[in-house]
């Protein structure tokens, strides 16, 4: 089967072509589900920050160049597509609106069912897929979300638990705001990162985990008050390690409740080296295989929600509410596989 999936929940306009040849949802593996194109356009981090009016005036411009490029890359033909699948939720609702109705448009119009993916699932499939995982504890990092889950039976069926989160914002939210307050190069979480590995002085800050939950509102609050009285890079490194020590200690605390073998990170903040370095001793610690996502698959991008769609078509799992949903969770619905 051929799938076409698009992706729009925040920053990032994607359109990805996927084929699979594999025979049911658990099966499929990158030998048998290949990623024929995985074409972006991402909206550029700004000191103003990201304006949902801007963000989906700039998906609507550049979507149908993406749509185009991702088709000629593959050599596919909209003709040739069973199914086509789009980003429902959670995300930015000015955002996914431009997805749905570019991809409902084309499941209209081709006469091909539309399947609807959650976003966070992708994330997770995308991770296993790409790692060739079966059954790992995963943490999703990402700028909107922050969630540590793992498979989990509840009344009969398969769902992603949550089995700890933020309370506030995510981590990769709070990393870009601190990049943008400091006016560091590039004003994101990737000037902050670059910056933080030059830090020499460790400060104090508020370390914040409550159960298996985090927070990190508050941490930035405390970091944005040393702003102007110590290095900015001090303050990215300090910052840097106690958030990132609060996740890999709730992390741990799931983990010993699980007992999962394998863990696995993803989403765009899986890319902080200083944070795999962090999971990677934990992990050794309890003797379980530690994957990363690779880079073109931690950001967002439309060949997960592809590979996605392939597990929902495959297990004949397509949901009839098609709408976006901003506040889609995880645990919302169950996994068919
Ligand atoms: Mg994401």
């Amino acid at each position: 089967m051929k799938i076409l999936a698009i992706e729009s929940t925040a920053h990032t306009i994607g359109v990805a072509i996927i084929e699979s040849k594999a025979k049911s949802a658990t099966a499929v593996s990158k030998a048998n589900t290949k990623v024929l194109s995985n074409e972006i356009a991402r909206y550029p981090a700004k000191l103003e920050g990201f304006i949902p009016r801007k963000l989906a005036d700039h998906h609507a411009k550049e979507y149908p160049r993406v749509l185009r490029a991702a088709l000629s890359k593959a050599k596919v033909a909209l003709a040739d597509i069973d199914y086509f699948s789009y980003s429902q939720g959670p995300g930015i609702g000015h955002c996914l609106r431009v997805g749905f109705v570019g991809a409902r448009s084309l499941s209209l119009l081709n006469g091909k069912p539309l399947i609807p993916v959650n976003h966070t699932v992708a994330h997770v499939e995308v991770g296993k897929w790409a790692c060739g995982c079966a059954d790992p504890l995963v943490v999703y990092v990402s700028g909107g979300n922050t969630q540590i889950l793992a498979k989990h039976v509840e009344r009969g069926a398969n769902y992603y638990h949550v089995f700890g989160e933020t309370l506030d914002v995510g981590i990769g939210n709070f990393l870009d705001v601190m990049g943008r307050e400091l006016a560091l190069s590039p004003p994101n979480a990737i000037g902050f990162l670059a910056l933080a590995e030059k830090g020499k002085e460790f400060l104090q800050l508020p370390y914040t985990v409550k159960g298996n939950n985090l927070a990190f509102s508050g941490l930035q609050s405390a970091a944005l008050r040393l702003k102007g009285k110590h290095p900015s890079a001090d303050i990215c490194f300090s910052a840097s390690e106690v958030a990132f020590s609060t996740l890999v200690e709730a992390t741990e605390r799931v983990l010993c409740h699980t007992g999962n073998k394998e863990m696995l990170i993803v989403g765009g903040v899986a890319q902080a080296k200083r944070l795999q370095q962090m999971y990677s001793l934990m992990a050794a610690d309890h003797g379980v295989r530690f994957s990363v996502v690779p880079p073109v698959y931690a950001g967002d991008q439309a060949a997960m929600i592809g590979i996605t769609a392939v597990k929902h078509a495959l297990s004949k799992d397509i949901r009839r509410d098609v709408s976006p949903n901003q506040s889609m969770r995880i645990d919302s619905h169950a996994i068919r596989w």
